[in-house]
Parts: C-alpha cells; structure tokens; sequence
C-alpha cells in the first residue's frame, strides 16, 4: 500500500519563448533556475513525446513558461510531509533517473483531475534541483526549531510548467496576469518516516503515535539527543504524479499583494466573463475570483 499526498505549490514567474530567453515577468524574490536559463529549453522534441497524450498542442509558440516552486526540500510542509534531500536524490533503478526528476513531462492538471490526461492543460517540460538561495532568517529558524537541523540554503525542487495558450487561454490569461500563483503536487510514496522516531509506515496501520495522533506537534526525540523536534513524515520511494491548479489559498510561504494585473483593454472583458458563465466547475475558485476582478478593471 502506498500514501498519496499533495502540497501547495508557488510559481516563481512567467515567460514565453518569444521573448528569446528573457524573462518577461520575475516577480519573485527567489531566484528562479528557469527565469535565468530560459533559452535552454528543448520544447520541441518534449512536445513530440507527449502533445497526443495529453491533447495539447504541438507548436512551440501556442506555450507560456511557469517555473514553479514543486517542492521544498529536507523542511516539512504545511501538511507535516517532508521531502528529504537524500530521497530527492536517490536514484530510483527502475525509472533510471533521480526520484525529484520523476516530474519530467507529467501534466500540468485543474485541482488534481488527473484521471484523464487529455484534460491537461500543459505539462512539466524540464525540472532542476534549486540549491541557490540562502534560507530566509525568519525560515531558518522557524525550520531549525521544527527539524533539529540548521538549513542555511532555502532548497527546492524547481519544475518548468509549459501551459498550451490555446487550449485554456483564460487560464493562460490568469497566470500572464499573475491572478494565479499557487499551484498543488500530487505525488505517490510507497511509506513515510517519522521525523521525532524514524517509524517506517507503510500504511495508516503503521504509524507511530506521533503520526498518527500528534503529527506537526513537538516531542522529544532520541534521534536528536532528546530535543524537541516537529512530527511529520518523510516521504520515501516518491514519485511525482502531476502539477495541477487549484483553488486552495496560498500557503504561508506565497508571497501576497503586489497586483500584477497588466490588462487595460476593455474588449476581452465580455468574453472573460462569457466563459466565467459557462465554465463555472472548470476553473478553480481562486482563479474565478481573479478572472472576474480582471474582468471588470478591463470594463471600467
Ligand atoms: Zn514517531
């Protein structure tokens, strides 16, 4: 048996290729990998192996770029699930590359609808493990506290979505318009660990207590010659399932404000809130949110 887990998902930007490489929008404070290495990107050969898969287009310029913040690396989130650095390394013999390399070309989804992958909107076209950034003090020590471990670098695993315009373009137009920042995970692991005891669970029936009544509480810990440090659980034997949308709030990590809405036209106003009418399951609430205050700045 094996868990399934999501987690929330910050985007670091957006861009396209047209722009030759330049970032047309960085609007995060953390450095993004792909923002500064945009040129290096292979669409072409990715779109050949997976635009009938996923029904989505196969010409390079129909595609907008988000690199995203996948996941955090050796902290928990806010779920109290943890990917550590060991196991986002490992080299899993069977898929012959790097358990965080297991996003590669796994689509890009609305609220984890995963079922059907025609319903894709895009894909995960390149993926980079980000070592860059030093941690944030206020993260540092909130994550010094909860791991027993002190993390000086802020590391994360940074996945390339390329989003097909074409075929969802008002939620193109949100993550043009940086309406959409938040994103979700879904990931499978074949057991957890538990950070305060180092229980292997394979199943709910196996959890330790920490887990199973007491997980993001703080207990002492032999692991850590008796320090209190945050129950969660490391994920092991991971693969990364899909990046969708969601209409979850941000998590504590998003950064918030700074309106980034660059429409000024009026005409596309009517058809924004034409398709808000007639798609009213199809795109998450956040983004419906978003697309209708877009909607009437355009109308004003
Ligand atoms: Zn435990």
């Amino acid at each position: 048996m094996a868990f399934f887990r999501t987690a929330k998902v910050n985007s670091l930007g957006v861009f396209d290729l047209t722009s030759k490489g330049n970032a047309r929008t960085a609007f995060r404070k953390t450095g993004s990998y792909f923002l500064q290495n945009a040129g290096k990107i292979d669409l072409e050969s990715a779109l050949k192996d997976v635009s009938d898969l996923y029904a989505i287009s196969d010409r390079v310029g129909d595609y907008i770029f988000l690199p995203a913040r996948a996941s955090s690396v050796d902290v928990p989130n806010e779920n109290g699930d943890c990917f550590t650095d060991t196991e986002m390394r490992r080299f899993n013999p069977a898929l012959a590359r790097k358990s965080y390399q297991t996003y590669l070309m796994k689509p890009h989804h609305i609220n984890h609808r995963a079922d059907n992958p025609r319903m894709s909107r895009g894909f995960v076209v390149d993926v980079h493990y980000n070592d860059q950034n030093p941690m944030p003090d206020k993260w540092r020590a909130y994550y010094k506290k909860s791991t027993g471990v002190d993390h000086p670098r802020d590391v994360f695993i940074e996945a390339l979505i390329a989003v097909d315009t074409k075929k969802d373009p008002y939620l193109a137009e949100g993550y043009r318009t940086d309406a959409i920042r938040t994103f979700s995970m879904g990931c499978n692991c074949d057991r957890t660990r538990c950070h305060v005891c180092g229980n292997i669970a394979h199943d709910k029936r196996e959890f330790c207590e920490h887990i199973a009544r007491g997980k993001r509480k703080f207990f002492p810990s032999k692991l850590f010659g008796g320090l209190s440090v945050m129950a969660y659980e490391e994920c092991e034997d991971v693969i990364f399932d899909e990046l969708s949308a969601v209409d979850e709030p941000a998590d504590p990590r998003a950064e918030k404000g700074g309106s980034a809405f660059g429409l000024q036209a009026s005409r596309q106003s009517v058809d924004v809130l034409a398709y808000l009418r007639s798609n009213p399951d199809n795109i998450p609430h956040a983004t419906r949110v978003e697309l209708m205050r877009i909607a009437l700045r355009m109308k004003s």
